[in-house]
């Protein structure tokens, strides 16, 4: 009996395996027919001053709506679009959608999430620059943001790359902070202008006292190494009380806005003054 149950168990385990390597499958088909046809459309969530709670950039987040199959998250396209290599494709998309919504935005950055995968190609940073002088975009005003596991794979490498886009005028970000393994030796060897406190890390700062000195600790070792603050995933006023009290320099969340379409987010800018990127840690002019 325990062995027919056995059996029936193994049996859902390969209905459940395959369901899910036949989604994995569609997903990645789809994704090739989608480029070609236009499916993919960046949205924008503003990041505020966390005292004023006025614009300073946004962050361009990509929407993928399928004819069929209906919306796709970024949690899911972008690993399939990883795995079967048009992450590249996917990711030069991003680049020039966010390089023509930053002339839609006057004064405000945009930031554009980079996959370790387009970072390590060898042409990258040319293909950056082209994609700036293409839209005559200024290097300041683009940001990008990369991951921990970036640093984990080919850290040499990465430094450079990283090196040469803040030669070209970038600013990049380090995203997610608290969910990997970066430790503090990274943090003063890689050249990040800012650090983005993972939402998983704000969500407790209001409950555990132990999370709230950690978030505090990292805000200030942030200052030391001359780095600006962001907290990520805001939601509630008490969530924004805690981040303001330890001085974190940014606040994006859906208690400020949710991501949107540029046409909305040029009505929620509407009204609200604009003071502008803060790039006072190094603000270089591309020749
Ligand atoms: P991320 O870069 O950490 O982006 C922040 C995510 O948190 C976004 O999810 C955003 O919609 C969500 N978020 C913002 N505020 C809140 C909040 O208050 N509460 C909650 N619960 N969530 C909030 P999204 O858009 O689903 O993107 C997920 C991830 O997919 C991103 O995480 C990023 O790593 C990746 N991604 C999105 N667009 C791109 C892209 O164009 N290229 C690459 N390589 N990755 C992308
Ligand atoms: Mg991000
Ligand atoms: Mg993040
Ligand atoms: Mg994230």
């Amino acid at each position: 009996d325990a062995k027919r149950s056995g059996r029936a168990r193994s049996v859902v385990y390969a209905n459940a395996l395959g369901a899910a390597s036949r989604r994995m499958h569609t997903v990645e088909q789809a994704l090739r027919e989608g480029l070609g046809q236009g499916q993919f459309e960046l949205h924008f969530q503003p990041k505020v001053d966390a005292r004023t709670l006025l614009p300073l950039g946004v962050e361009a987040l990509m929407r993928w709506e399928h004819p069929q199959l209906g919306s796709i998250s970024p949690g899911e396209f972008i690993p399939a679009a990883e795995r079967c290599g048009l992450i590249h494709e996917l990711g030069a998309l991003a680049l020039q959608q966010a390089c023509l919504a930053v002339r839609q935005l006057p004064g405000l950055s945009v930031a554009v999430n980079v996959s370790p995968l387009q970072l390590m190609e060898p042409g990258f940073v040319a293909s950056v620059e082209h994609v700036l002088v293409q839209t005559s975009v200024a290097p300041s005003l683009l940001h990008l943001e990369v991951t921990e596991s970036l640093m984990l794979e080919d850290a040499q490498s990465a430094l450079k790359r990283l090196h040469a886009l803040r030669e070209l005028g970038l600013q990049v970000a380090l995203d997610d902070f608290g969910t990997g393994f970066s430790s503090l030796a990274y943090l003063r060897a890689f050249p990040f202008h800012t650090l983005k406190i993972d939402r998983s890390f704000v969500r407790s700062l209001t409950e555990h006292a132990d999370a709230r000195a950690i978030v505090n600790t990292i805000v200030q070792m942030a200052g030391v190494l001359g780095m600006r603050t962001v907290a990520e995933g805001v939601e509630t006023d008490r969530e924004l009380a805690v981040i303001r009290a330890i001085r974190c320099d940014e606040v994006q969340g859906y208690l400020v806005a949710r991501p949107m379409p540029l046409g909305k987010l040029q009505d929620w800018l509407a009204g609200r003054p604009i003071t502008g990127p803060q790039d006072d840690v190094d603000s270089r002019i591309m020749p």
